[in-house]
């Protein structure tokens, strides 16, 4: 089955609010086997809500955004005046309505009360996190879904609405794939050359974000699909580091707890940010012995004593201060792998030895200190964040040697 996503809101449009709940919901969406096909972004318009309504050719119609309260919010209201139905008010929504607003101590007003009109049929979405309830319409040839703008209420709805739409997914279809670490995609893109060739009944897609680069396989044919999976594991097993849906530093967590082993870290350019990362994993406090954030040469000498001579002589972004950093955060903290981070994130800086993006990585584990140097493209942000991901790679390949994803 495909799907048309229609995202409702002026905040999409004047650049204020990413459009999150669209990749959302069309990733829910394929994971259930349906497919969007077309998608718009409008602004809060009765007469952009009617167009779309008439341009629509898939069956099954998803909105988002506009079921609020103000006098913009008015998608349900448009989708009715289009097929000219009448809204009706449904008194266990309104109940539904006071009792939040008993329950969240807040007085409710008049204006709540246009959230519990519904059109005669409407299947009702209750809402968990905020007043706006949704609803499945079905009129004339079209099942019409509305959907909450704020993310996380219309996240918490999609749950019934994933229920409602799992019998009408296409089930022939079969997806699986990898997460890829440690290589560019134009550089796997030229090793995958003639694979793509090799496997025309497999769908190959590669989503890049930040040096993480994710291979999904869409095939109708299973074994064609895992064929294919087989071949491109052989061809780049060095750069896998699991699946399509897992995260690398959950692999990363899993992997040390597994292991039973600690890690400690020692941040320079990324400023905690490898150390946050790893704690947005549940379970992370039990592999975590300690970070530190080492910013200035004074600190890097106070905190884990390498030398101002050495710092002086080769500078803090150097093979020397992170093999140093990594050797002495391991004497100090005693964890199983110690890693250190300095680099260059820019954009002043640089040099012609060592250009903005420059970034030495020090990984002291089981007894042996080694250095890693890379040279990372992007601005600040981006430097300081691919730079946290290869971070997280050497962690995983010290782990998982023969990464077997
Ligand atoms: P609503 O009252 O239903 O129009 O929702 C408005 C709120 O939801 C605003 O805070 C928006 O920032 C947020 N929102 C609306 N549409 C989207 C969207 N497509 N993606 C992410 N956030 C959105
Ligand atoms: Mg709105």
């Amino acid at each position: 089955m495909d799907a048309t996503i229609v995202s409702v809101g002026n905040e999409l449009l004047s650049g204020q609010t990413l459009n999150s709940n669209l990749t959302y919901i069309a990733r829910r969406l394929q994971a259930l086997g349906i497919f969007v096909r077309e998608a718009y972004t409008i602004k809060d318009e009765e007469s952009l809500i009617h167009k779309a309504l008439s341009n629509v050719e898939t069956p099954l119609v998803l909105f988002t955004g506009g079921l609020g309260l103000t006098r913009d919010d008015m998608t349900k209201e448009s989708i009715c005046r289009y097929y000219d139905l009448p809204l009706v008010k449904h008194e266990p929504t309104l109940e539904k309505i006071e009792a939040y607003f008993v329950r969240s101590g807040r007085t409710m007003r008049k204006t709540n009360i246009k959230q519990a009109y519904f059109p005669d049929g409407a299947h009702i979405l209750g809402n968990e996190v905020g007043t706006a309830p949704g609803m499945i319409l079905h009129v004339e040839d079209k099942t019409l879904i509305t959907l909450p703008g704020p993310p996380k209420e219309m996240q918490a709805m999609f749950k019934e609405v994933e229920r409602y739409l799992e019998p009408y997914g296409d089930k022939d279809y079969h997806r699986d794939g990898f997460r890829l670490v440690g290589r560019g995609e134009s550089e796997l893109e030229a090793d995958l050359e003639d694979f793509y060739d090799e496997h025309p009944s497999v769908d190959i897609a590669s989503y890049a974000n930040l040096g993480e680069i994710k291979y999904l396989f869409i095939s109708k044919d299973k074994a064609k699909l895992h064929s294919a999976m087989r071949a491109f594991k052989k061809r780049l097993k060095p750069y896998i580091v699991g699946s399509f849906e897992e995260t690398l530093e959950g692999n990363v967590v899993h992997a040390l707890k597994s292991q039973g082993k600690v890690v400690s870290f020692a941040e320079s350019c990324t400023g905690g940010m490898l150390t946050s990362r790893l704690v947005d994993v549940p379970g992370a406090s039990s592999v975590l012995k300690e970070s530190y954030i080492l910013y200035s040469n004074d600190a890097k000498n106070r905190q884990l004593g390498v030398s101002p001579k050495l710092l002086e002589e080769y500078g803090a972004v150097s093979e020397q201060a992170v093999y140093e950093m990594a050797y002495r955060l391991k004497q100090k903290t005693g964890a199983d792998i110690s890693l250190s981070i300095s680099g260059i994130a820019g954009p002043e800086g640089g040099s012609d030895d060592k250009p903005v993006g420059t970034v030495y990585f020090g990984v002291h584990a089981g007894g042996v200190t080694k250095v890693h140097q890379r040279l990372f493209s992007g601005d600040r942000s981006m430097i300081r964040k691919r730079a946290v991901v290869h971070a997280l790679y050497l962690l995983y390949k010290v782990l998982v040697p023969d990464a077997d994803a």
